[in-house]
């Protein structure tokens, strides 16, 4: 196919070779979503210990010979279909633990992080602006979150030469602070630190260099972009947001539909023929060892304070109680951990729980329950909520940023209407989860009914084509 546009993706992470959160999801599903429209991705990325191993033969399309502290280059190399560029600078990037730190605790971020990321944006800005050694150069700079924010800023200091800059926010409370001290080691002109551009409350942010600075802003939701702009949601940056709303829009991310998909499972199932999905459930309670009358709930998350998991405890006991059951998989916040111990604890038999983070286990859980929850405080898109409109798990949200774009609640007049997809509650707190779950397990004792959501659940079209034309749409505006 003619390839009519090419875009540098800037980031952190990257499916499937390093994730923390969604980030990494979207970063690897937006190549093979853009392709189809003739646009052409390459994805940027540290070179962390495992994927410098993994580009060592690849050739070199980029050198950098002073690169805080060290010498860096880009290797370029496609793994399963990615177009990857695997900026090789071991003093920076070939260590022990995450992408982060050495471990993911307070206290574990690595000390030269903004260096680090600073490097990366560094090396894309001038690829950007230069085109890399064999040829391949981009009409558009995408930056994901902090990592990638003085990506813009360095492309616009330094000479755009043409190339659109596009900064997208997956989760605002990531800012990438900064010691003001720090301005003239980070290449970053003097001249700019003011509140209209560097400064952030006398400091630096990598995000806000690269919201101050790029052609477009999105946020991975309309409702999250809607959002940001209050003080509450957009976190000290709502003032920036607002400033700059004209080129601001929220496009949803998408989910693999091959990859999550009922058919694909070991034992399948699809809207036609749900069979499957009864002897998944089966599977999954003895798994756990839980015998559940009323409605099988499952939790897939990072246990933070964002994610509400901490209500869990307060409203489980009458869900319990009228029949439901939930099956939790996570790890983070050892409070929040220690809590789901307790709940698991006092309740055999009807809270399942594993902490850590397992990938084929998450799947098991969308295939087998009949619901999941998703209890945010916010939440940008969110990915668990779509993965259950797919598998037929009816999801109950907090009817906040992205949640509240992608699940239309069973209330009367949808359900007679015949569009209802799952039940969202608001605000977060315990009340408003308690009466959700209340409508839950009325709408599970109701099975036509039940069958209804269902079908229309996954009926629902979450793959990535819609919003992969959205972005192409703005890639475009930008290439005039
Ligand atoms: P966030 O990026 O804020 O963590 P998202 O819902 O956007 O939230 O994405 C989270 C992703 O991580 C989803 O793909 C979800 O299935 C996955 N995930 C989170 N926790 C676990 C876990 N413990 N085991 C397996 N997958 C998990």
């Amino acid at each position: 196919m003619q390839v009519k546009g090419r875009v540098l993706s800037v980031a952190s992470e990257c499916v499937p070779f390093v994730k923390t959160g969604g980030l990494a999801d979207v970063v690897g599903a937006l190549p093979a979503a853009l392709a189809p429209f003739g646009w052409q991705m390459r994805v940027m990325l540290p070179g962390y210990r495992a994927l410098r191993h993994r580009a060592a033969n690849w050739a070199e399309v980029w050198y950098e010979g002073n690169l805080w502290g060290g010498e860096g280059r880009v290797l370029s190399g496609n793994i399963d279909g990615l177009d990857l560029m695997i900026l090789d600078a071991p003093h920076l990037y070939d260590r022990e633990g995450g992408p982060y730190g050495a471990h993911s605790g307070p206290g574990g971020d690595f000390w030269d992080n903004p260096q680090r990321f600073a490097s990366l944006s560094w090396v894309a800005a001038k690829i950007a602006r230069h085109g890399a050694g064999d040829g391949w150069k981009p009409d558009v700079l995408h930056g994901h979150d902090w990592h990638a924010g003085f990506a813009p800023a360095y492309l616009a200091y330094g000479g755009k030469a043409g190339v659109g800059s596009v900064m997208t926010i997956h989760n605002i409370a990531f800012q990438g602070w900064v010691g003001a001290g720090q301005l003239d080691d980070l290449r970053l002109p003097p001249e700019q630190f003011y509140p209209g551009a560097l400064e952030y409350y006398g400091n630096l942010s990598s995000l806000k260099a690269g919201l101050v600075t790029c052609d477009r802003i999105t946020a991975v939701s309309p409702t999250y972009a809607a959002d940001l702009v209050r003080q509450e949601s957009g976190l000290g940056l709502e003032g920036v947001i607002r400033a700059r709303s004209s080129i601001v829009s929220g496009i949803l991310n998408g989910v693999d539909t091959d990859i999550w998909s009922p058919e694909h499972e070991p034992i399948p199932y699809s809207a036609a023929d749900m069979r499957g999905k009864a002897i998944n459930r089966a599977n999954l309670c003895a798994e756990f060892n839980v015998d559940v009358p009323g409605p099988l709930a499952i939790v897939v998350s990072r246990m933070t304070d964002q994610k509400g998991i901490d209500l869990l405890p307060q409203v489980m006991p009458e869900f319990i109680a009228n029949g439901g059951g939930v099956i939790i998989l996570g790890s983070g916040d050892a409070q929040l951990e220690r809590q789901m111990h307790d709940l698991a604890w006092n309740f055999p038999g009807r809270v399942g729980l594993r902490v850590g983070y397992d990938e084929p286990m998450s799947h098991r859980l969308f295939a087998g329950a009949d619901a999941v929850l998703v209890p945010s405080r916010f939440e940008p898109c969110g990915l668990t909520q779509m993965y259950g409109l797919r598998y037929g798990t009816l999801p109950v949200v907090s009817a906040v940023g992205g949640l509240a774009d992608t699940v239309i609640t069973a209330n009367p007049a949808a359900l007679s209407a015949g569009v209802a997809t799952g039940i969202t509650f608001h605000p977060t707190d315990v009340p408003a989860f308690a009466i959700a779950l209340r409508q839950l397990t009325a709408l599970y004792a109701d099975k036509p009914m039940w069958a209804k959501v269902q079908q229309r659940a996954m009926a629902q079209d979450v793959s990535w084509t819609a919003s992969a034309a959205k972005y192409v749409a703005l890639y475009e505006g930008l290439r005039g």
